[in-house]
């Protein structure tokens, strides 16, 4: 079965066709085919666009993109225009957040067009982007085409509400939906799903502690195939040290620099998800690779990765309390995939868990998936790249 998978950001469009082998029995890649994949950038004005199929020569473009529905045209009239690839027979959405409504993914009627285009209200900087695509898709294809939607919020509606809940007034959290939400559900369930298939462990032995080191960053406590924590919360703004997000920090500071720098909370806000976290702290970029380079001669380059990496391991060990222990420890994302030092520097000094890497192992694995730890860890490591779109597609193929 041919699955489009579209996934919308605030001015991106990411696809890929997949075909999945119904036969391979997989959750998660194995047996799976990518036909192709693209990228529309910049939408909203002068826009890039990127269309790649396998073992042909990539296809780039400039051209104005006004909003995503044009975008979705594009990405379908591109398709369409090749005989190998216009036959699909469903298309997987990514939804950001599915709020308390949705808990799994669902075959998309008007019904849950209107619950997603009501969700706006709490993820105003996600869901309508995703909600001009769906109805885009839906006017190009028409409805005889299912669409499912698969959420980054659903894989932790299964955490227990005492971690769930903020300490606030307990009315104002009833009145205005707000609880921990948790997102990257997509990139911590592929995770746990193939570490079950790559050491053959059943899902309700699966207990491990994801770490997704992206662009955005989240942790994620698994017991038994199904999160019982993540350091995401209400928005992606709390929990790890980001590209270029704050993370967790006192929430005083906020009417405070309001007040010292005559701004408004929006504004702080506005600083604490594009001027902080690791761009913030080193004043030179969000990209890991240029902190690295830069990190024997410039002294704030080295405190960003100082940060970043101490945040990250006391989650992870808070994570290990939570669980009581865990079996393994799995990194995933453009960082945790690519980057040994920082994986290094994680789990620097956990020996006391029985947390150990091998250091041949861990330089070696770069962007490919294996185990990082020591041999006789009692804690194993292992990289495992994300692939959200080739579990989207396996949901997709589910439900239709
Ligand atoms: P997103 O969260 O937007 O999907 P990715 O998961 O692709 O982002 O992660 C992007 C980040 O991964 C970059 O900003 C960079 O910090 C890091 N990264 C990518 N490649 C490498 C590399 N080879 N070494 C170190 N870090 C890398």
């Amino acid at each position: 079965m041919k699955v489009l998978v579209l996934n919308c950001g605030s001015s991106t469009l990411k696809f890929q066709l997949i075909e999945v082998s119904t036969a391979s029995g997989s959750n998660t890649s194995g047996g799976d085919k990518k036909l192709a994949r693209g990228i529309v950038d910049q939408i909203g004005g002068p826009s890039s666009l990127r269309f790649e199929i396998a073992g042909a020569p990539v296809k780039q473009e400039s051209v104005t993109v006004r909003d995503h529905q044009e975008a979705v045209g594009k990405v379908i009239e591109w398709l369409k225009s090749r005989p190998e690839l216009s036959a699909f027979d469903a298309v997987g959405h990514r939804v950001v957040h599915g709020g308390d409504r949705f808990h799994a993914s669902v075959r998309i009627d008007d019904h849950v067009i209107e619950a997603l285009e009501s969700l706006c209200e709490i993820a105003p900087l996600h869901n309508p982007a995703t909600v001009s695509g769906i109805r885009a898709a839906r006017a190009v294809l028409g409805a005889v085409v299912p669409m499912v939607a698969a959420f980054d919020t659903s894989f932790h509606s299964t955490i227990p509400d005492y971690a769930s809940t903020y300490a606030i007034p307990y009315e104002l959290s009833l009145k205005h939906h707000i609880r921990r939400y948790g997102f990257h559900g997509l990139a911590h369930q592929h995770s746990a799903l193939r570490y079950g298939e790559l050491t053959t462990t059943p899902k309700e032995r699966i207990d491990i502690v994801t770490l997704h080191l992206g662009n955005g960053c989240s942790a994620c406590a698994i017991r038994s195939g199904k999160s019982v924590d993540t350091s995401m919360g209400f928005t992606p703004l709390e929990g790890l040290v980001m590209g270029t997000r704050s993370g967790d920090l006192d929430p005083a500071l906020v009417s405070y620099l309001a007040d010292r720098e005559s701004v408004g909370a929006a504004e702080i806000e506005s600083w604490l998800n594009k001027r902080s976290g690791l761009l913030g702290l080193s004043g030179l970029s969000n990209d890991v690779r240029e902190l690295i380079s830069a990190y024997d001669a410039n002294p704030r380059a080295r405190l960003a990765i100082e940060v970043f990496c101490y945040r990250a391991r006391k989650y992870l060990s808070a994570y290990l309390a939570v669980l009581g222990g865990t079996g393994a420890v799995i990194f995933s994302g453009g960082i945790g995939e690519n980057a040994p030092l920082i994986r290094e520097r994680i789990c620097a000094g956990m020996e006391w868990c029985g947390l150990r890497l091998d250091n041949d192992q861990n330089s070696s694995m770069i962007g490919t998936e294996g185990c990082i730890s020591a041999p006789r860890a009692r804690i194993q490591a292992y990289v495992i790249p994300s692939d959200e779109e080739a579990l989207i597609a396996c949901e997709t193929v589910g439900l239709v």
